[in-house]
């Protein structure tokens, strides 16, 4: 493990190249910039096909929405990293995933031309695509942290496998969210963040605040933890 600066704070931005769809890499720049008036430096490092990944390297992971295609990409170069994400996400460290990336969290993607993209199969959720409805336009929804306003466009309807494990992020007021049927929106998991909100979702500075909180705790206790070893 690389040991962080204090003031260091490093992001992992996953697929950045394939998976940013409709302004998702605004998540990490309002991150970074909202980090940066906490008085922290800040790397984002874009971790794309074949790199190599340790998730514990970083204070935060991001995972934007894409394409079906570029997420039948992903898919393949994906699996090398369950055992680090797994271990991250259950150990409780941030990371937030937007509509295609929170859809391969879980276990499959079943898309509207019949394939089916294989998720990491972390989270126990799963995906389809269903010939009802494509889920485009503002959505609005109650969360922990208040009300969040926001964009959808997925073909893809998200459901829970295990609904004691997993709980929404929000309930839905306007729009879909993870599908027609549950009134839900994403998914909180420990301090996983799963979303369709695209706009991007941080706007909100409601949860984009919450979740650099979020950040800074985990990072000012990881970086104690070092220096008290050191000493
Ligand atoms: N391709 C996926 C779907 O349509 C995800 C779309 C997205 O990330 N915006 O459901």
């Amino acid at each position: 493990m690389i040991i962080m600066a204090n003031n260091l704070i490093k992001i992992a931005y996953l697929y950045e190249d394939l998976m940013n769809t409709y302004g998702d890499s605004g998540d990490v720049k309002i991150i970074s910039y909202l980090l940066k008036r906490e008085g922290y430096d800040t790397q984002v490092d874009n971790i794309s096909l074949g790199d190599e990944f340790d998730a514990f390297d970083y204070d935060f992971v991001f995972f934007g929405g894409g394409q079906d295609f570029e997420q039948t990409v992903v898919a393949k170069d994906l699996p090398r990293h369950k055992e680090t994400l797994d271990k991250y996400i259950n150990s409780g460290q941030p990371m937030l995933c937007i509509c295609g990336g929170y859809q391969l969290m879980g276990t499959y993607y079943k898309t509207n031309s019949g394939v089916t993209i294989k998720g990491l199969d972390i989270l126990p959720l799963h995906t389809v695509f269903k010939a009802d409805k494509r889920m485009i336009g503002d959505t609005r929804y109650r969360t922990e942290w208040g009300e969040v306003q926001a964009f959808e466009n997925h073909s893809g309807q998200t459901y829970f496998d295990d609904t004691n494990k997993l709980h929404p992020f929000g309930e839905m007021i306007e729009g879909y969210g993870n599908n027609p049927q549950d009134g839900v929106e994403g998914l909180r998991y420990r301090n996983f963040i799963g979303s369709y909100s695209h706009g991007p979702l941080l706007k909100n500075t409601n949860v984009a605040n919450a979740i650099v909180k979020m950040i800074i705790e985990r990072h000012d206790a990881r970086t104690n933890q070092v220096e008290s070893v050191e000493n």
